[in-house]
């Protein structure tokens, strides 16, 4: 039995408190969807995955001084946070055009661009995340003119590094979403990377084939989805097993 309390579930994830204040427990879902859950299946494996990616680039950020939420992995689907406040913006950072860049600017998908290009959107499931400007964070409120130069700042350096790591592994970036949140500590406020970053929120090719290991292939109805987060699990070093027989209800965490 799960007496633990659900904070929030989203489409992809469930938040419980955690078992310290101040800390979540962040649950990875097989569910998978797009087109602001139009679209929507379960993809088995698929959160085991997500968790073991993500764990590996928060620890790597962490490593080069990227401020994070992330403490520890718990499980094959769970790990433990550091509770923030979740800025609503979703940073899209492109450095090849694809999706709906390529289709508002008709820009050829693949094309390399002139630099990398960031981009806010307003988090609003009933809004369908529209796109946004800094003048309009800022005039309402969602974060204010320091936060955004920390978030863009924050943003470029881990389009730099991922970038770089993903490449040598022989993946491009070709963009990807962040989410960031504000973490007190006492009367002190940090902006930190939060979420998650995985195959679900990022665009990455093969270097040579050009072949999609990402949510892309659930969009496209393309198949072979836990197949390419496998690959590129497998390309990042990273054991993850059977991801398919993961349990994949709640998992009690113990606090000591
Ligand atoms: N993205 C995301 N969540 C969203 C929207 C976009 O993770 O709600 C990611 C998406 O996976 C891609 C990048 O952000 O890596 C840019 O997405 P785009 O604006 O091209 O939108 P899409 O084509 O996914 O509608």
């Amino acid at each position: 039995m799960n007496r633990r309390r659900k904070v929030y579930e989203g489409k992809a994830k469930i938040l419980y408190e955690g078992p310290e204040p101040g800390t979540l427990v962040q649950h990875f879902k097989d569910d998978a969807t797009a087109f602001n859950n139009k679209k929507h299946d379960r993809v088995e494996g698929k959160g085991v995955l997500n968790n073991r990616i993500s764990e590996y680039l928060f620890n790597k950020l962490g490593d080069v001084g990227v401020p994070t939420h992330f403490i520890k992995r718990l499980n094959m689907r769970e790990q433990l946070i550091r509770e923030v406040e979740i800025i609503p913006i979703e940073v899209v950072i492109r450095n090849v055009a694809a999706g709906s860049l390529s289709t508002r600017l008709g820009l050829d998908e693949g094309t390399t661009l002139p630099r990398s290009i960031v981009e806010f959107y307003y988090k609003s499931d009933e809004l369908d995340d529209p796109m946004v400007t800094e003048e309009h964070i800022t005039a309402f409120g969602w974060a204010t003119p320091q936060e955004l130069d920390d978030i863009m700042s924050l943003a470029l350096r881990i389009n730099d590094f991922l970038s770089g790591l993903f490449l040598g592994v022989g993946i491009r970036l070709v963009d990807f979403k962040v989410e960031f949140g504000r973490l007190w500590e006492g009367e002190q406020m940090r902006v930190v990377l939060a979420d998650e970053i995985s195959p679900d929120c990022c665009r990455l090719w093969d270097i040579e084939t050009h072949d999609k290991l990402d949510k892309d292939r659930f969009r496209r109805d393309m198949g072979g989805l836990v197949e390419a987060y496998q690959e590129v699990a497998r390309r990042l070093g990273l054991h993850v097993g059977n991801p398919g027989q993961a349990q994949s209800g709640p998992v009690l965490v113990q606090s000591k």
